[in-house]
């Protein structure tokens, strides 16, 4: 069962939020909508797993950023085409 990263509370949900991510170049930072996320009813803490966290970063470091709407959905940011076929710098 899923727990809470903060409080290891097992009442956690499956939400989408909107989130803002600065981009590599540290320049701006776009907002992200429908992102996966997970809410805790015990904490109220709302936060992006791992593996998105994760998933975002690789993918604003291997598109080309510059094209970047100021607010773009999850889905269409991991629909971006890459550059890059993966992140050689990690
Ligand atoms: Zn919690």
């Amino acid at each position: 069962m899923k727990r809470c990263l903060w409080c290891e509370s097992s009442k956690v949900t499956d939400t989408k939020q909107t989130v803002y991510w600065e981009l590599p170049d540290g320049l701006r930072a776009i907002e992200i909508t429908n992102t996966p996320s997970v809410s805790c009813a015990e904490c109220q803490m709302v936060y992006q797993e791992e593996e998105v966290v994760e998933a975002i970063e690789d993918q604003l470091f291997l598109i080309d950023t510059s094209r970047l709407a100021r607010t773009i959905t999850y889905e269409e940011l991991m629909n971006e085409p890459r550059r890059l076929k993966r992140n050689y710098f990690k």
